[in-house]
This record gives structure tokens, C-alpha cells and sequence, in this order.
């Protein structure tokens, strides 16, 4: 009988396909600098945080999404993390939603920076998209159930947690050297998601902005450190204060941002003198670092459909916002994914599915 078992068990194993492993996959996808970024657990669960840009873009971006799906072998989206109400992160939802299942939504609640994209969205499609579905308003410490993971939510609605992750706590000692800064009501709301898997550990916060990472960094570090840190709100400088990057110490960040939006110098410069920090992965080429700021195309995902011959070294200034602003480098052909795949050991790897670079970062001692 235990032997019938035994076979009856390897033989559906066996057909659970390639996504059946180890590691805890992490589909870090290009929206163009907006964020799109899926997790994969070994027990073959799901958590997308974000779903990319809105109007004409979203059939692109949610087709670039479900490229990751279709790749880690998923037949639906278990928990869903909208960050915030902006278009660069719902954008793509009622599309996505059409074409694979979701099984819960999460957002930190009503948007509080009015506009027309998100507040009609929000009133007439989001609740027919959670209709049959489960809806979840994130607050602080909420953990999302993911088996054999702990995913705990540490910002939301402009909350952040109170009480430090196992093992955090310490007092940080960048906090003295902080300067504030904020941009608009929604980035400072975004619900931010931090993963234990094993000894590996991993934050993304969405678009949080610089007085909010000061809440939830100082005078103590409740978050402690981890190994990858993803999104970095696209590389803006609104984001991405010492008090946070430096103090989380990770040994790879992983930029999402566009061709024209991010990778900002004055972000780079941060992320490059962040202490222990081994590489930094970016979705994009961006005008705004030039080759001055820049990492080696190695490890960037995805470049122009235009392909210029070569990168200026001054970084190129952002032109004004407004309707007279010339539009961004297009990128609207194939895109590549930025994958990262961590074992319960804290060892990963990252690669860049447009060049077949990768690496590995072995287990910290
Ligand atoms: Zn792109
Ligand atoms: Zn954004």
C-alpha cells in the first residue's frame, strides 16, 4: 500500500511541470517604468505586485505579464498587490484580469490623489474585477498566506509597521544625515510587501517616497537587512534615501525603471555607495544615468526599438513635464525579464533573459 502511494506521489509529481522546484522565482517584467513584478513560490502559489501602464499600453504590459505567467507554469494569479492608484501600476488590471484568474485583490484602500484614470477605474471597473474574487485593504503586519514563506506587508495607506520583523530593530545609524522629500499624495500610500523564504529575504515598497522610508527606517531599522532589494520606485530620487538603502544593505538591487524614467544620477549614486552592495540589475537603459551613471549592459534587460549606435556620457536631462515634453525612446517590440531565483539557503540568481547573462550569489557566511 505505502508503495502504491509512494508511486501515485512521484507520478503527480512528475507532472507538475517545469514550475515545480525549489526556489522562489521572481519575474521582475518591463512596463516601461512602471512595475509589474511576479513571484513564484515552490508550492506553486503566486504574488503579482502591480499590473503596468494604462490606456494604450495596457494590452502590451499585460501581455508581457502573462509571457511570465505562461513561463512559470501558472494557471492563475493567487494574490494580486496593486501598490497604489497610479496608472503606471493599475494600468493594466482590466486587461490582465481577462485573461487569467485572480484570486484576491489587495490595495491600501480609496485613492487619495483625485484624477479622472484612477477614480473612474476605481469606481466603475476595480469592483466587478473583485466581484468573485476575495478583496483585502492592507494594513501594516498583515501577512499575505503563502505556504512556506512568510509575506508580510510593512507599509500601507501611509501607515507603516510598528513593530520591527524577527531579528530587526537596531537603531540606524544614517538617520542623522536625512533630507526629506515627497512628490504627491498616492506614492506615499503604496503598500509594501517584504518575503522571508528560508534565510533569503526581499522588499518591494512600491513607490514609497523619502519621508515615508524615514518612518519606517528611523530612529530604528524595523525592517534589518536583505538581499535583494526590487523596484526602487523606478530609480527616482523622490525615493531610495540613505535611511533606507543603505541600512536595508542589500547585496543586489533590481531597478524597474523605463527609458526615459528613472536610473536618475542622483539615485545611482546612492545605490553604488550603498555598503555591501554586489550589483545592481536595471529593467532599462535610461537616458536620464548616460554612460556617466550607467551599469554595463550586461546587466540591463532591455534597451530601444530604436537603437541609437551609442550612449551619450553626460547623463541627459529630463525634459520639462507638460504636453510640449518630446515622448520617451519607444520600447514596444520584444521585452525580457530580469529573473531572480532564490534558494532556502539565501544563495540566488539573477538573469537577464534578453542576453543569457546570469549570476549567482552564493550564501552569505
Ligand atoms: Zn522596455
Ligand atoms: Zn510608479
Amino acid at each position: 500500500m505505502a508503495l502504491i502511494l509512494f508511486l501515485a506521489m512521484s507520478l503527480a509529481l512528475s507532472f507538475t511541470g517545469p514550475a515545480f522546484c525549489a526556489t522562489l522565482d521572481v519575474y521582475v517584467i518591463d512596463v516601461e517604468g512602471g512595475n509589474a513584478t511576479l513571484f513564484v513560490f515552490p508550492s506553486h502559489e503566486s504574488l503579482l505586485i502591480d499590473t503596468g501602464n494604462a490606456g494604450a499600453a495596457a494590452p502590451r504590459d499585460a501581455g508581457r505579464i502573462m509571457e511570465a505567467v505562461k513561463a512559470a507554469g501558472l494557471q492563475q494569479i493567487d494574490h494580486l498587490v496593486i501598490t497604489h492608484w497610479h496608472g503606471d501600476h493599475f494600468g493594466g488590471l482590466a486587461e490582465l484580469a481577462a485573461k487569467v484568474p485572480i484570486r484576491e485583490f489587495i490595495d491600501h484602500g480609496p485613492n487619495v490623489q483625485p484624477g479622472e484614470l484612477a477614480d473612474t477605474f476605481l469606481r466603475t471597473t476595480y469592483p466587478q474585477l473583485y466581484a468573485s474574487a476575495k478583496h483585502t485593504v492592507a494594513k501594516p503586519g498583515d501577512r499575505i498566506s503563502i505556504a512556506g514563506a512568510d509575506v508580510r506587508v510593512v507599509a500601507s495607506a501611509g501607515q507603516v509597521i510598528k513593530t520591527p520583523l524577527p531579528g530587526a530593530g537596531m537603531p540606524n545609524p544614517f538617520c542623522v544625515n536625512f533630507k526629506p522629500g515627497d512628490n504627491n499624495a498616492e506614492d506615499p500610500q503604496s503598500v509594501g510587501v517584504h518575503i522571508t523564504f528560508g534565510k533569503f529575504r526581499t522588499i518591494h515598497l512600491g513607490d514609497l517616497t523619502r519621508n515615508k522610508e524615514f518612518e519606517l527606517m528611523c530612529p530604528d531599522n524595523r525592517i534589518g537587512t536583505v538581499d535583494v532589494l526590487l523596484g526602487l520606485h523606478h530609480g527616482q530620487a523622490s525615493s531610495n534615501s540613505e535611511v533606507l538603502v543603505y541600512a536595508l544593505h542589500p547585496r543586489v538591487a533590481i531597478m524597474n525603471n523605463g527609458t526615459r524614467k528613472g536610473g536618475e544620477p542622483d539615485v545611482m549614486k546612492t545605490v553604488h555607495s550603498s555598503p555591501g552592495l554586489e550589483d545592481l540589475w536595471q529593467l532599462h537603459f535610461s537616458v536620464l544615468s548616460g554612460q556617466e551613471y550607467t551599469v554595463p549592459g550586461m546587466f540591463i534587460a532591455n534597451t530601444t526599438d530604436d537603437q541609437q549606435p551609442g550612449m551619450p556620457i553626460a547623463p541627459t536631462p529630463a525634459p520639462a513635464p507638460g504636453p510640449g515634453a518630446p515622448p520617451p525612446p519607444a520600447h514596444n517590440g520584444p521585452a525580457y525579464w530580469i529573473k531572480l531565483s532564490a534558494q532556502q539557503d539565501g544563495s540566488f540568481t539573477v538573469a537577464n533573459a534578453r542576453n543569457g547573462f546570469s549570476k549567482t550569489y552564493a550564501p552569505k557566511r
